[in-house]
């Protein structure tokens, strides 16, 4: 890979300049802290961000503040084989990152740098620590020894520890201005239309990545044939069965939709219909329609949060259904 493809790779989010540039100051500065923790929504970037840090931090001569792309660290970081970049992440199958691989995690980072003299711990997403995991997090998070730097990701903050988030350096990456994301989205999507890539930039709140992502396969399709599918239960027209059956092909991506429709849903009794669900029927504005929603909207995130797990997402799907039915009577 030459130089040029790596910086491509690297910075082709151009909201992220400024923050980008701040972390460069901060390194020169000697003001990035140990722990830097990257929040916000997901889909605005954080991830590439903390990714972007950490090759910054580990090449062996950047240039322009950026990382070169060509140096024996910077390759190797590209291959997945750096010796001194440790990754703690959700195991196949776990909601929860585990007490033991954070102290395999801690052993990882107390051993001697093999390349350069510095080590980086990632993890992503912070938020999955479970209790004993964060507590045993927490010395290295304070101390880390020598040139080592634990770089943390999360979309949720509320569910981190406040033991672990006091003791990080918190940086929150903000949704962009929209005319800025969408103008990106388009460029990407020449085979899209405008009105298509603002539409999934409207469904993900301003956030470019989630509505790349769905814009790249057939994640808007899904998303809008959910719509189409929950409306069509209000009114009566839908068929229970046929839409679980194809919601159950991709749980993840459905419970996620399912949670993001009941929540705009629910903005749309409580306030204003928002323009992606102009074409679909609202129900009733009773006073029942509220709480309905909102029990829908909890059902699907738990729905969301169990979606890797080998367990009969039709019948969760199914029983969640049941109360969304109920709004052809609210
Ligand atoms: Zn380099």
């Amino acid at each position: 890979m030459t130089a040029g493809t790596f910086e491509r790779d690297v910075d082709r989010h151009p909201w992220l300049d400024v923050e980008r540039e701040a972390l460069n100051q901060a390194l020169a500065h000697d003001r990035l802290g140990h722990a830097p923790m990257f929040l916000g929504s997901p889909g605005v970037g954080k991830r590439a961000l903390a990714e972007w840090l950490v090759r910054r931090i580990l090449c062996l001569q950047p240039r322009d503040g950026q990382p070169c792309g060509e140096c024996h660290s910077c390759k190797l970081i590209e291959t997945g084989g750096h010796p001194d970049l440790f990754r703690l992440e959700l195991l196949e199958d776990k909601t929860e990152i585990l007490v033991d691989q954070v102290r395999d995690f801690i052993a990882s980072l107390g051993l001697t740098p093999s390349i350069g003299s510095r080590r980086i711990g990632l993890i992503v997403p912070a938020d999955r620590l479970n209790r004993n995991a964060a507590n045993a997090l927490l010395k290295t998070l304070e101390e880390p020894s020598g040139e080592v730097w634990l770089v943390l990701v999360t979309d949720n903050e509320d569910r981190l520890p406040v033991t672990v988030s006091s003791r990080c350096q918190r940086r929150y990456v903000a949704v962009p201005d929209k005319p800025a994301a969408l103008d990106w989205l388009c460029q990407r999507h020449g085979d899209r239309d405008r009105a298509e890539c603002e539409l999934a930039l409207d469904l993900a709140d301003g956030a470019p990545l989630l509505a790349d992502d769905w814009l790249t396969g057939v994640g808007l399709e899904l998303g809008l044939s959910i719509r189409d599918g929950l409306a069509g239960m209000i009114s009566g027209r839908a068929d229970e069965a046929s839409l679980v059956a194809q919601w159950r092909e991709t749980p993840a991506e459905s419970w996620r939709w399912l949670a993001r429709f009941s929540q705009l849903w629910l903005h749309g009794v409580l306030a204003t219909p928002p323009n992606v669900l102009a074409d679909a029927p609202m129900p009733v504005a009773g006073a029942d329609a509220g709480p309905i929603l909102e029990q829908c909207w909890k059902q699907a995130l738990e729905g969301t949060r169990l979606a890797n797990r080998p367990i009969r997402h039709d019948w969760l799907m199914q029983s969640w259904l049941s109360e969304w039915r109920k709004l052809s009577h609210a």
